[in-house]
């Protein structure tokens, strides 16, 4: 069961009109969120951020944030989730084509779930990543649904058999491809500051808060991909993906090459704060 404008219906009952902005321009915004256990995870933190980057791009939202939260509730009891996402988009809605923001238009939601469990294996394991030039726009700490230089990225990686990019400009780390990136040198956890070059993760929140609590310093400073590389530990962080190690950039090791002591104990943190 889907929800698409005002309703619950089968996915083969949407009528998507070639006329929707999110379509033609991208012109929309989304949220991903985790389900544990038929929950919504950090429901909202995702909130506020949807409401923030609706702000920002000057889309008004089709309901309240609390019933915005109602449908989804009710999508994921409809369909009875117990472990996987939920996917919400917003677009400026259906006109004609052309630029400016059109006058009739009603912005337009679809949410909708799927069934996913959670990735142990890599969570486990680690993934390798390649550094891969950002050339995204400057205001990454927006959740909008243009993400081709994402999706370039993701599959820079796949061709060059590793699982993940490490995303720089011009030597500075700022992210992944869909994940935010920590790493852990002497014991002090670094991370790119939430400004407008990253997405303001919602797992990289939960990540500084855990980390605060074992009392780990948490520097929100930029750093440079020679320090990823001299790191002793790295992990990405993401709704998806969690906490998941990252063992090699471009060839060589991180740290040991193994998943990190550190690591280690914010996965088991982070487990605990959705069982
Ligand atoms: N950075 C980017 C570019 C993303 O697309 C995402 C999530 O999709 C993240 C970071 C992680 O954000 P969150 O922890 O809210 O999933």
């Amino acid at each position: 069961m889907y929800f698409y404008k005002n309703e619950f219906m089968n996915k083969a009952d949407i009528q998507l009109s070639p006329d929707d902005r999110g379509y033609y321009f991208g012109d929309g915004i989304y949220e991903v969120f985790r389900v544990y256990q038929g929950k919504l995870y950090e429901q909202d933190a995702h909130m506020q951020r949807l409401q923030r980057t609706a702000s920002e791009v000057r889309l008004t939202l089709p309901f309240t944030i609390e019933k915005i939260g109602q449908i989804l509730t009710e999508l994921v009891a409809k369909n009875k989730l117990i472990d996987g996402t939920v996917y919400l988009q917003i677009t400026r809605g259906e006109a004609p084509r052309a630029h400016p923001f059109p006058t009739q238009a009603e912005p337009i939601m679809l949410a909708y779930c799927t069934e996913v469990p959670r990735p142990t294996a890599t969570i486990h394991n680690g993934i390798k990543a390649i550094t891969f030039a950002d050339i995204r726009w400057l205001r990454c700490d927006l959740k909008t649904l243009n993400l081709l230089p994402n999706v370039m990225a993701k599959q820079a990686a796949l061709d060059n058999n590793v699982q993940e990019v490490v995303l720089h400009r011009e030597g500075t780390v700022t992210e992944c491809s869909a994940s935010n990136l920590m790493i852990i040198k002497d014991g002090v956890l670094y991370t790119h500051p939430a400004n407008h070059l990253i997405l303001h993760g919602i797992t990289r929140a939960v990540v500084l808060r855990l980390a605060r609590g074992l009392e780990m310093p948490v520097k929100e400073e930029a750093f440079t991909t020679g320090q990823l590389m001299e790191a002793d530990e790295a992990f990405i962080s993401g709704t998806t993906v969690e906490i998941t190690p990252i063992l090699e950039v471009d060839g060589r090791k991180i740290g040991a090459g193994t998943p990190g002591a550190y690591t280690r104990k914010l996965q088991e943190e982070f487990v605990r704060t959705f069982s």
